[in-house]
């Protein structure tokens, strides 16, 4: 079996969590597709990353004919809405996608992310909240 850390990483939705996850994951010398339905923000991340791709990632056969198949891990970074994330959770598990992580917005939403079949549920604002919480409070001590 290939190495889980190796191979091609997608990153679905070039919001501010989605493009701030493609650049890091790209410093860290990882191949990313990252896909926006969104011309003109496919057209902004462009120059910065390596491929990048306009595409509606809840139509299964565009997903296909970008290969992202062939991915070994994808995140759906969309927040807002809760149709186009699931269906986009739906087409991968369709297309046989090993990892896909997605990000809910809410516990219903997380839950039905989980029931279509993504394999990790991630609260980007949450786990900031808490990150930063332990910081505080660390860095108070440090101070004390
Ligand atoms: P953030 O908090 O990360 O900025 P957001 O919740 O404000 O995200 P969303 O509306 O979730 O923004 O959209 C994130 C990105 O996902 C947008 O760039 C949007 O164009 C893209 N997106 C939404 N639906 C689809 C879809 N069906 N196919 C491809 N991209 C999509």
């Amino acid at each position: 079996d290939r190495n889980p850390d190796e191979g091609g990483i997608g990153v679905i939705g070039l919001g501010r969590f989605g493009c701030q996850l493609a650049e890091s994951l790209a410093a860290l010398g990882r191949e990313v597709l990252a896909i926006d339905r969104d011309a003109r923000k496919v057209q902004r991340w462009s120059t910065k990353l390596d491929q990048v791709a306009q595409a509606d990632s809840t139509d299964e056969d565009a997903l296909r004919q970008l290969d992202v198949g062939d991915l070994r891990r994808v995140v759906v970074a969309i927040g807002a809405s809760v149709q186009a994330s699931v269906l986009t959770v739906l087409a991968l598990v369709e297309l046989g996608v090993p990892q896909i992580w997605a990000r809910a917005t809410s516990a219903q939403h997380a839950k039905i992310l989980s029931s279509v079949g993504a394999h990790r549920v991630i609260f980007p604002e949450a786990e900031t909240g808490e990150r930063l919480a332990h910081l505080i409070v660390s860095r108070m001590l440090d101070f004390a």
